[in-house]
């Protein structure tokens, strides 16, 4: 791919959908970069857990959070073939995963504050093209015109089912399919009622509903989308020159 145009690609969708697992293999299978967006929401909840900034009744204290946001230093490291996520050069992949930082995570995901670091910190990250970003806000917020957007939905019960074995698959045995379920569903409330970019498919977005699709058939419904986007942008291009 080598001298080829390189486009930008923004996969949203409600949580658990499988589009992070859709966005990387997409990445790796074009050469492009991929970013997790969801993570850099789950590396600062961390950090306000572990700084006390959020009490136990889940109350966040905006104005130490605000004024703390420039020491909050979140990197991407490759380990073993896998991206994890670096919470001031610690790795802190597996802690992000865990219920408590989704629990927490989508009231983090309100402060409009905290929404405008991470955006302007996403867009440096793609601003040459040639990434793969997912997350909720990417098409309608951080990318508006990215030449190719896809909307991931899927049923609550399908998606809790697939958190929760792979919850089970990483050996957290605590957590019921139950907590899963409600898990997933507040963050949806949280994610598509919130004021400050709420989740909503963007009107240029491809819907993909994959309650019933195979791994496999979705990579290749999302290259085939890659394949026509790229023809679409060389199309555009030479029209303009
Ligand atoms: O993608 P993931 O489920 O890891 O994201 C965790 C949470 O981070 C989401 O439920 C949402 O509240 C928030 N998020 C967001 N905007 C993004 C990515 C994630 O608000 N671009």
């Amino acid at each position: 791919m080598k001298g080829e145009r390189k486009i930008t690609i923004a996969i949203d969708g409600f949580s658990s959908t499988g589009k992070s697992t859709m966005a990387k293999v997409l990445a790796s299978r074009i050469g492009y970069a991929y970013v997790d967006t969801g993570a850099m929401y789950r590396a600062v909840t961390l950090y306000c857990l572990e700084h006390n900034l959020i009490n136990a009744e889940g109350n966040v204290d905006h104005e130490r959070l605000i004024a703390s946001l420039d020491d909050i230093h979140i990197g991407f490291a490759p380990v073993d073939g896998a991206n994890h996520t670096l919470l001031d050069g610690r790795d802190v992949e597996s802690e992000i995963r865990g219920m408590e930082v989704s629990e927490r995570v989508s009231t983090i995901a309100t402060i409009g504050e905290v929404r405008r670091h991470l955006v302007s910190q996403q867009q440096a990250m793609g601003r040459d093209g040639g990434v793969v970003m997912d997350g909720r806000d990417i098409g309608t917020v951080v990318f508006p015109h990215a030449q190719l957007k896809v909307f991931v939905t899927a049923s609550a019960e399908v998606r809790a089912q697939r958190r929760y074995d792979e919850l089970c698959s990483k050996g957290d045995t605590t957590t019921s399919y139950e907590e899963v379920l409600h898990n997933v569903n507040e963050r949806d409330r949280l994610d598509t009622t919130r004021e400050e970019s709420p989740l909503r498919r963007a009107d240029d977005a491809i819907e993909l509903d994959n309650s019933n699709l195979t791994r496999e058939e979705q990579n290749e419904w999302l290259y085939q989308q890659f394949e026509q986007a790229l023809k679409r942008a060389k199309t555009r291009k030479k029209k303009t020159n």
